[in-house]
């Protein structure tokens, strides 16, 4: 018998965030080392086991979940080095990215860019290429430097551009198909200060100005309120300051208390009532406000995110975002969808990493959420039409349709991952329902 750290049976089923996933797990393992690590997946080969890493659960798709053996990386959470010369930090797999954050504003440095929110593992982050909104600055994959994994041998090999690069791409960002991620060394750059601008504008104005407004701002995004004429416009910029944060109160009462608890309070009352939805989306239109501030980049990027719901996003050729997002109007008022969250728009360089929904391209990025219990169906599956027509890819973590045949149709180095996991888990250890649908086996 195994004498791997692993847990009681009574622990043994996993929920995702949003709750719209369930696991029943054979075995669940928390390894405190890459050691351990290695042992668990052998001991699971040796089974006929698979074996899967989690993060903190926060993919609307399967992608985390097994029946075989779940990794919980909460055990290897720890520093590993930091060389203030070349600015490489590596930290193991399962750090919070909001213990990231916390550990280079210590040392004076930063991620480049991040996602909404910090709650995330960083491995977990980087699996599914999680994103925020960037000109110039990709997503928190692109800015990995180096990685650290256990391979479905047992073997703990390293890898970069320069060491193993085929593997090192491949890894980067891999639905955890390629290995468990032990360690990630990132490239961060000395901390800076954003200035956030935020205020109402109507659709109509942010889209005939919105090439001005994606290229004019380093970080810039929107949330369109359906139903309404409105959205907020989020503009974040660096500056030398000084810092004007936002006061302990302002902060919970806007991000905390309207964006959450109010907002979720407001969608509780759309779900029980979903006529009075358009009515609903007005109201709440017009009680945005504008408001600037300027603090820490990753105090800026993310907020807190605590109401629940469930999320589809595509990522569309930059030419394609305005008129998707009209037919996303038009097809909203003709089907007459009721839809009591707001779409999110934001935007990304192109990139060469091989499973980018970046990849190759200017992106902008449409996301569609459906408060939880509501059902999701016919405004995802209309919305996904859409997206679809445009060319769109849908990111590997948040729900979607799509299959192996139309993914490798989009992806030019969809066969280029293929024959890297082929090599490296020729026995599917690493595989679960989602990631034999998307890749096909
Ligand atoms: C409220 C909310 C806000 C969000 N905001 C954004 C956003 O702004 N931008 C964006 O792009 N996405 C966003 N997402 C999606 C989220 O960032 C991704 O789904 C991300 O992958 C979740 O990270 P996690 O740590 O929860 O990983 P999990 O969901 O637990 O796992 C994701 C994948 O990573 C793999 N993995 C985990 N650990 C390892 C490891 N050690 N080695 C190898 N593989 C591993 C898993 O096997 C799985 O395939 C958001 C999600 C929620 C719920």
């Amino acid at each position: 018998m195994s004498t791997l750290p692993t847990e009681a049976a009574a622990t043994r089923t996993w929920t995702n965030w949003a709750g719209n996933q369930q696991a029943r797990m054979r075995r669940v393992a928390a390894p405190s080392s890459p050691q351990e690590v290695a042992e668990t997946v052998r001991d699971a080969a040796a089974r006929g086991m698979t074996v899967k890493p989690v993060g903190s659960g926060h993919s609307f798709t399967p992608v985390a979940v097994t029946d075989g053996v779940q990794i919980r990386m909460g055990n290897l959470a720890r520093l590993r080095g930091a060389d203030p010369a070349s600015g490489l930090v590596t930290v193991e797999a399962g750090m919070g990215l909001w213990r990231l954050n916390e550990l280079l504003a210590e040392q004076g440095r930063a991620l480049t860019n991040m996602g909404d929110i910090q709650a995330q593992t960083v491995s977990g982050a980087i699996g599914t290429g999680t994103h925020g909104t960037g000109r110039d600055s990709a997503s928190i994959a692109a800015q990995v430097a180096g990685l650290e994994l256990v391979l479905a041998d047992g073997s703990l090999v390293s890898c970069s551009a320069d060491e193993h690069p085929d593997l090192f791409e491949a890894a980067r960002i891999s639905l955890g198909t390629i290995g468990v991620i032990t360690a990630v060394t990132f490239r961060t750059e000395p901390g800076f200060l954003l200035e956030a601008r935020e205020e109402p504008m109507r659709l109509n104005e942010v889209l005939d100005r919105f090439e001005e407004l994606r290229t004019e701002n380093e970080h810039f995004e929107f949330w369109w309120f359906p139903h309404t004429a409105m959205t907020t416009v989020k503009r974040n910029n660096r500056t030398e300051g000084p810092a004007r944060p936002l006061s302990r109160r302002r902060e919970w009462f806007e991000d905390e208390f309207l964006s959450n608890t109010f907002f979720a309070g407001v969608c509780r009352v759309g779900r029980a009532a979903p006529r009075a939805i358009p009515v609903i989306n007005k109201v709440a239109a017009k009680a945005l406000s504008a408001r600037t501030f300027v603090d820490r980049s990753d105090k800026v990027f993310t907020s807190p995110r605590t109401f629940k719901f469930v999320e589809m996003e595509y990522a569309l050729p930059v030419d394609a975002a305005v008129s998707a997002l009209r037919e996303i109007e038009r097809l909203i008022a003709r089907q007459n969808l009721r839809v009591n969250v707001p779409i999110e728009v934001r935007c990304a360089p192109a990139d060469d990493l091989w499973l980018s929904t970046a990849h190759g391209r200017e992106t902008v990025y449409l996301a569609f959420h459906v408060f939880q219990g509501m059902d999701q169906t016919a405004y995802f599956e209309t919305a996904e039409q859409i997206m679809i027509a445009h060319e769109g890819r849908p990111h590997w973590g948040k729900l979607h349709t799509r299959d192996h045949d139309d993914l490798a149709a989009i992806y030019p180095r969809f066969n280029d991952f293929l024959e890297v996991r082929e090599k490296t888990d020729p026995d599917r250890i690493f595989a679960n329902a989602y990631t034999r649908r998307v890749f096909g086996a």
